[in-house]
């Protein structure tokens, strides 16, 4: 026998309607928040992320799958969603529609990454990129997506934001930041030690006991940021508290990628073990021009449906219902079952779900059967409901039979 690849999962017939919820219920946030769907391929060159997302993260240094394809050329699967959007944006001179442009997507991702809870090689993302805007209210707008989106999953999180500054007052903290850590360097990890050099930021990320000790005194980002930072900061924290949206400011949130700038979040549960971020995102200033575009600003979030699907499993969300026949019709012989056929497929092209016996089973049998369907109703057709032109339907709930003429089915069922 051969087994699934190692970090990525099935999803069997009767799971795939909590994957439908989610799904849709990122779609409907999506409507009400005018975002429009966007895809891109799942594999891009390999430079793009090398570009986009930065050299000195985990995700380009270790974490991509990369091949030569057979003309040779370098070809990577998306790590992630947002620099195939850009590099989208940029391609298709989207610069020039009305902005902003307030796109969203549902991707697969690959990483290479230990498999554990929470942390797969193949997981999926509901995202959203909006374009063209720097004004500190598209950052909100951006954060209450992604907070109603989890409200109507039912899950509870908790948001916590940080500013990350720009080029320029990031200049100055990272100055602090190498003044603080350069007497330390000798106890902290290898990464940290290369991040020092080409990143101080990132060190403030990492996962190590150790390192994370030496963090917890680091000098804070919050403190360094330039007054049009600070500014932009106070907006998105202002419109956030006047519509009632809790949050924690945790200047150790630096994110992942190295497009980001000013601001970042991550709405993070401790339900579900060492992986709680199930939603991250931020702005992305430099991003589009980095990319050979114009100047364009943009931020973004990306949710890990894995990890909601395992926050909600977790906490006991409700899911609605899985999918059920409304009726299922069992026949006994060659033309009852096939008058059984002619009716279920007849209802099945009005729109409503019926299902019948495939496997020869018997009239018991196949009662059997529906129940464990969950069929809402049963009927079954003899001799005399051939002649007749009428069946009785069994409410498999409450036992209640009716009479119909099977004509008159559909507008009955309906
Ligand atoms: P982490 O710190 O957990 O590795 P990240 O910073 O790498 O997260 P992002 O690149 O911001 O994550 O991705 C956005 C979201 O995608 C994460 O918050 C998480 O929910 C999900 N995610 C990221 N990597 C994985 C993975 N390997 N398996 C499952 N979900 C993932
Ligand atoms: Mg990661």
């Amino acid at each position: 026998m051969i087994n699934i690849p190692k970090g990525t999962k099935d999803v069997l017939p009767e799971q795939s309607y909590k994957w439908r919820f989610i799904e849709d219920s990122a779609r409907e946030v999506a409507r009400t928040f005018n975002l429009s769907e966007i895809r891109t391929p799942t594999f891009e060159y390999t430079e793009l992320f090398k570009r986009g997302v930065g050299e000195t993260t985990d995700v380009v240094n270790k974490e991509m799958y990369t091949f030569e394809d057979k003309g040779g050329r370098s070809i990577t699967l998306k790590p992630e969603g947002t620099a195939g959007a850009a590099r989208m944006f940029v391609e298709n001179g989207l610069a020039s529609r009305p902005m902003p442009l307030k796109t969203y997507y549902i991707t697969p991702a690959f990483r290479y990454e230990r498999p554990q809870a929470g942390r797969l090689r193949e997981f999926h993302q509901f995202g959203i990129e909006v374009f063209g805007s720097q004004s500190y209210e598209t950052d909100a707008e951006v954060i209450f997506a992604a907070s109603a989106f989890l409200d109507k999953l039912g899950v509870k999180t908790k948001l916590e934001i940080n500013s990350i500054g720009c080029p320029i007052c990031r200049a100055e903290y990272n100055k602090a930041l190498k003044n603080y850590f350069e007497p330390k360097l000798e106890s902290m990890c290898e990464t940290c030690r290369t991040r020092y050099v080409q990143n101080p930021l990132r060190m403030l990320d990492c996962k190590e006991e150790g390192c994370r000790k030496i963090n917890a005194d680091a000098p804070k980002i919050t403190d360094y940021l330039c007054e049009e930072c600070r500014e932009h900061f106070t907006g998105v924290k202002s419109l956030l508290s006047a519509q009632g949206l809790e949050y924690t400011v945790n200047p150790r949130i630096v994110r992942g990628l190295d497009y980001y700038s000013k601001t970042v979040f991550e709405f993070v549960s401790d339900e579900i073990g060492a992986q709680g971020t199930v939603c991250g995102g931020g702005r992305y200033d430099g991003l589009v021009e980095q990319l050979g575009g114009a100047h364009v600003p943009a931020i973004g979030f990306a949710a890990g449906i894995e990890r909601l699907m395992l926050l909600m499993e977790n906490t006991g969300a409700k899911f609605p219902e899985e999918q059920k026949p409304r009726i299922y019709i069992a026949g006994m012989d060659k033309e009852t079952r096939a008058e059984a056929f002619k009716i279920a497929v007849g209802l099945r092209l009005k729109g409503i779900s019926a299902e019948i016996d495939h496997m020869n089973r018997s009239v018991k049998a196949q009662f059997k059967y529906a129940d464990k369907l969950g069929a809402e109703y049963v009927a079954v057709i003899g001799e005399n409901e051939l002649k007749s032109g009428v069946i009785n339907i069994k409410n498999m709930k409450n036992g209640e039979q009716q009479a119909v003429k099977t004509d008159e089915l559909y507008a009955y069922l309906k």
